[in-house]
């Protein structure tokens, strides 16, 4: 299943290091590396493999490409060197539960969403983010024409597989989701959003399981995969039918709901069958050997379960990014949430335990961030965030960013290019100015953004959103 998006990307290596493209007076703005040679020098490397962290090392940039990794490498003539010594770099990341858009308010308390095409892209450069998903669309027209705007340099931001709309029934009644009537439509529907450049497909909490099949089909039939944030079917009733991916861990799963009406979200019942599921239940033992010998990826966005006592108001940073009426509703409800979210904390924990077991029993565990919900999760800032809660969640440094970089390159089919720090490789990496290889924190001093050989300042792109994020 070969995607548009890598075979563009196969033309641009093909003809790359020598071609420069042209990039637009505001992107060049944020430019602190132009495209040219480098040689990063005395690196620790977490290179995204999932191999043990190397010290030492020197890092050869060409053009686009990442030529050389080694120790004491020659310097070729006209290089210029970055000394890395107490830095380290790991690869950009490849996101797969990215979004463009961002809670608002609206009028009777529906639940409604803003594209933000001006912060967002910046916001996950310049948290490390090189190539996403965005896993549902509002403006498909609009992701879509901001992944061609990056890749010709118009805009700065991070390389985009752009998802179609939510593909949904009636029942969730958000303002941007126009549900669907039919299996015929939705079958339409794939077919339409293909022709308008969607390169992969997003099922939502009430489609039945007569649409799936029928969505599965005709998306493979056209090379692209299929993901689902589900709750009218089950995670098992899903990998079944032919699913590629599943959203959210273990936490959309309606498998446990003991008397589940089939092709019906219940929220509350499937709320509570996960609170009752004991930690070590041998039925989610059963499910996760199920998806993983389905080959089903289940993408973590665990840090939209974070829990609110003690712990930051914004993951990762960031409530400078928000305007005003945004900062001060988040801030409110994180305040009111103190101390009161020991079933969160309940679920979270549990989320932890079973992500990582799918992981462990060999599952293709994905990430993304996705950043909606109550305001509370930032593009760029949740990023950095959700590579810390993988090592607390038990994994080491080098799985934690392998499951941010190469797992989700490995879903893409663009392992061959992007996901690692290798030779030949796309230059998309990160430095920072501290030791990732010693504490994850350190994800949080990135200082540049390499994305296809060009070097961008995080702090310029972060400063750029400030106070944007809500509005635009
Ligand atoms: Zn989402």
């Amino acid at each position: 299943m070969k995607h548009f998006f890598s075979l563009l990307l196969g033309c641009l290596l093909s003809a790359s290091v020598v071609a420069q493209t042209t990039l637009s007076q505001e992107t060049q703005s944020y430019v602190s590396h132009p495209r040219g040679l480098y040689v990063l020098q005395h690196a620790s490397i977490v290179d995204g493999t999932g191999a043990a962290p190397k010290t030492d090392q020197d890092i050869i940039i060409h053009g686009e490409i990442i030529e050389a990794v080694g120790q004491n490498l020659a310097v070729p003539e006209g290089a210029t060197i970055i000394d890395m010594t107490g830095k380290s770099v790991m690869p950009g990341m490849v996101m797969l539960h990215e979004h463009l858009f961002y809670p608002k308010a609206t009028p009777g308390g529906t639940f409604g969403v803003n594209e933000m095409s001006y912060s967002f892209p910046k916001l996950y450069l310049a948290g490390g983010v090189t190539s996403m998903r965005t896993a549902g669309s509002i403006m498909p027209q609009t992701d879509i024409n901001l992944k061609n705007f990056i890749l010709e340099g118009k805009v700065p931001g991070p390389k985009i597989d752009a998802t179609s709309p939510f593909l949904d029934r009636e029942g969730l009644g958000i303002l941007e989701i126009s549900p669907l009537k039919s299996t015929q439509q939705a079958i339409e529907a794939v077919n339409f959003y293909a022709n308008m450049g969607s390169t992969s497909f997003k099922v939502y909490n009430y489609i039945t399981r007569a649409d799936l099949k029928a969505i599965n089909e005709t998306a493979h039939k056209r090379g692209f995969k299929v993901t689902g944030h589900l709750c009218s079917i089950t995670h098992r009733e899903a990998a079944d039918l032919g699913i590629d991916n599943l959203e959210h861990g273990f936490m959309a799963s309606s498998d446990f709901i003991e008397d589940k009406t089939p092709d019906e979200c219940e929220p509350f019942k499937q709320h509570k069958s996960l609170l009752d599921l004991p930690v070590d239940s041998p039925k989610m033992k059963a499910l996760i050997r199920h998806l993983v010998d389905k080959k089903v990826a289940v993408t973590s966005t665990i840090n939209v379960f974070e829990p609110y006592t003690g712990r930051e108001v914004v993951p990762g940073g960031g409530l400078q990014a928000l305007y005003q009426d945004a900062r001060d509703k988040v801030y409110r409800r994180w305040a009111s949430k103190q101390n009161r979210d020991s079933l969160d904390y309940v679920l979270f924990n549990k989320s932890k335990v079973w992500e990582k077991a799918f992981h462990d029993a060999g599952g293709l565990l994905v990430a993304g961030t996705d950043p909606t919900y109550d305001g509370r999760i930032v593009a760029g800032y949740a990023n950095m965030r959700l590579l810390e809660i993988f090592v607390e969640m038990g994994f080491s440094i080098p799985e934690a960013v392998k499951i941010c970089t190469l797992n989700g390159a490995t879903y893409l089919e663009q392992a061959d290019t992007i996901g690692t720090i290798e030779p030949n490789k796309i230059a998309d990496l990160l430095i920072l100015d501290e030791d990732i290889s010693k504490d994850i924190r350190a994800i949080r001093s990135i200082k540049t953004t390499f994305r296809n050989g060009i070097g961008y300042s995080s702090e310029k792109l972060f400063r750029a959103a400030d106070g944007k994020v809500g509005i635009r």
